[in-house]
């Protein structure tokens, strides 16, 4: 989507802090850390939010997991939060499907 700003990190046109990126999904920090580690995995394809997930492009969603594994592995991440915000009232403020992913200091329930 031409004025998605994760599309523009996606295809280069906006710089990012890689950490991963394979042919479905990139992982990069955070520009505004809300954890001593705070990075965002986004699948390469365009879906909103957790909404837009379906049958047909749900696969990417599992893969993203399974890189979520990976990554949180080889940093020794022991303990770490994945969340997802969907709307506004959530606090979506990018309407293009991540996962933040943060680790580093405590946490609390239920977040606000
Ligand atoms: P949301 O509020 O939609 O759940 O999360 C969007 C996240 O994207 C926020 O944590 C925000 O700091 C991050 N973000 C916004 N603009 C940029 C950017 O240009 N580069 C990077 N790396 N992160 C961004
Ligand atoms: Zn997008």
């Amino acid at each position: 989507m031409s004025d998605c700003l994760f599309c523009k990190i996606v295809n280069g046109e906006i710089p990012s802090k890689k950490l991963y990126e394979d042919d479905q999904c990139l992982a990069f920090y955070d520009i505004d850390p809300q954890a001593p580690v705070h990075f965002l995995v986004i699948p390469k394809e365009h879906l909103a939010s957790v909404s837009s997930v379906n049958e047909k492009n749900d696969a990417v969603v599992g893969h993203i997991f399974s890189v979520i594994a990976k990554l949180t592995n080889k940093l020794q991440l022991g303990s770490y939060r994945v969340v997802s915000n969907i709307g506004g009232q959530a606090g979506q403020s990018v309407f293009h499907l991540h996962f933040h992913v943060l680790a580093g200091r405590d946490m609390t329930w239920p977040p606000g």
